[in-house]
């Protein structure tokens, strides 16, 4: 048996409840899983979809998927990472089925399983609380909104030294999602045009991610207009709000006709709907916005058929975590990729006022400081 540690978690015991801080247990790692001391970790809308149970995660469990921490111990079966290793946590693949193999974890045929199935797999947790009670984890492999967490090696990323840790966890979700987005999956092009439909932390961070990769027209959509503000010092040559003009009529026109590339990050079928018809020909629309189970959007099929557009669903950016969450750093740390301009810091107590201000439009990416 494994050594045990006291760690201080926030715990979502029911649908639509409020985090509550308590202190719980974490058991030690094993085979291929690091144990890590987390120094601040992001709070994403996918957070606040699982406790609102838009997704099935059994409860009450700890979430929490953008940590960043340092490696405090490591499994018997740990090759390459060691304690005192800065590490940003990602999502969880299996590393060995096809998706895996060809690169593309974000579609391994477990990942609802190893990222929502709020456990090992095997139906046992690593965390207890108070009363000895086990608590659903696992979370994106991860369960970071606790001092502590354990993921396995193939999910927690070494980064450098250097770079501002407290910053970094985001890169491991919502950030690598919209930058992902726009750099692996459609390939914007430099010249091009893109319209980012949301411009929330995701939204704004495919814009961000336009503009490094020489998109010419970058059209940011949103309805809170302080994001709209925000979207044009990150690099958007053109902001519409939703709420003012017709969406579809001012993208054609910025464009000249229609887009060449655009994401969904809105999560509503609407916007979807619109933004497809806004798709200039050859367009390409990439989904990230996560509605309900069993939501369904419309299109008009000779619209999408005599276009040549297409409309395609992306996971965490297509990203090869170990390859892009550097590369997300290395440009931050050239001024290229400034997301800290996204960024509020919360203690982890005040995790509730962080949800709120979040879902208020108030704070783009809250960040939750925990050492
Ligand atoms: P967010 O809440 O910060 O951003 C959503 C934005 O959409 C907000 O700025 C909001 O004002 C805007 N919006 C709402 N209604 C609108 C409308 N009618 N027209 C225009 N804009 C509107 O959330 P986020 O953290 O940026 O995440 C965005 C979505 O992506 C969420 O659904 C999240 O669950 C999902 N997500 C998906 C992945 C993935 O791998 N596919 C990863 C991370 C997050
Ligand atoms: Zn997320």
């Amino acid at each position: 048996k494994t050594t045990t540690h006291e760690i201080t978690a926030a715990v979502v015991r029911g649908k639509e409840q409020p985090f509550v801080i308590e202190q719980a247990r974490l058991r030690g790692p094993q085979d291929d899983e690091v144990l890590v001391k987390v120094v601040a970790t992001g709070l994403c809308h996918t957070d606040l979809i699982v406790r609102d149970q838009y997704y099935p995660v059994p409860l009450p469990a700890v979430l929490g998927h953008e940590g960043a921490g340092i490696v405090e111990a490591v499994g018997p079966n740990v090759r390459d990472l060691k304690v005192g290793d800065h590490v940003v946590l990602t999502y969880g693949a299996c590393g060995h089925c096809n998706p895996c193999r060809g690169g593309h974890g974000a579609y391994c045929k477990d990942f609802f399983a190893l990222n929502f199935g709020g456990d090992d797999g095997h139906g046992h947790t690593a965390i207890t609380d108070a009363q000895g009670q086990p608590l659903h984890d696992h979370f994106f492999a991860q369960s970071s909104f606790a001092t502590f967490a354990i993921a396995r090696e193939i999910n927690a990323i070494k980064v450098p030294d250097d770079a501002p840790l407290e910053l970094l966890g985001p890169l491991g979700c919502g950030i690598q999602t919209g930058a992902g987005a726009v750099l692996n999956s459609l390939q914007v092009r430099s010249g091009s045009s893109f319209a980012s439909y949301g411009a929330g932390a995701v939204g704004l961070s495919a814009v961000m991610a336009a503009k490094v990769a020489g998109a010419t027209t970058i059209i940011a959509i949103d309805v809170v207009p302080s994001r709209l503000e925000l979207a044009l010092e990150l690099g958007a040559t053109h902001v519409v709000n939703s709420r003012e003009s017709d969406v579809i009529e001012a993208v054609r026109a910025i464009t000249g006709g229609g887009a060449d590339f655009a994401l969904e990050s809105t999560g509503r079928p609407e916007v979807l709907s619109a933004g497809i018809e806004a798709l200039g020909g050859l367009g390409m629309m990439g989904v990230v916005g996560a509605p309900k189970l069993g939501t369904t959007a419309s299109f008009d099929v000779n619209n999408l058929l005599l276009g040549g557009r297409s409309i395609r669903g992306i996971v965490e950016g297509d990203s090869v975590p170990q390859v892009f969450i550097p590369q997300l750093v290395t440009l931050f740390l050239q001024g290229r990729f400034p997301f800290d301009k996204l960024v509020k810091f919360y203690p982890l107590e005040q995790i509730n006022q962080a949800a709120e201000d979040s879902t208020k439009g108030i704070t783009l990416k809250p960040i939750l400081r925990i050492a």
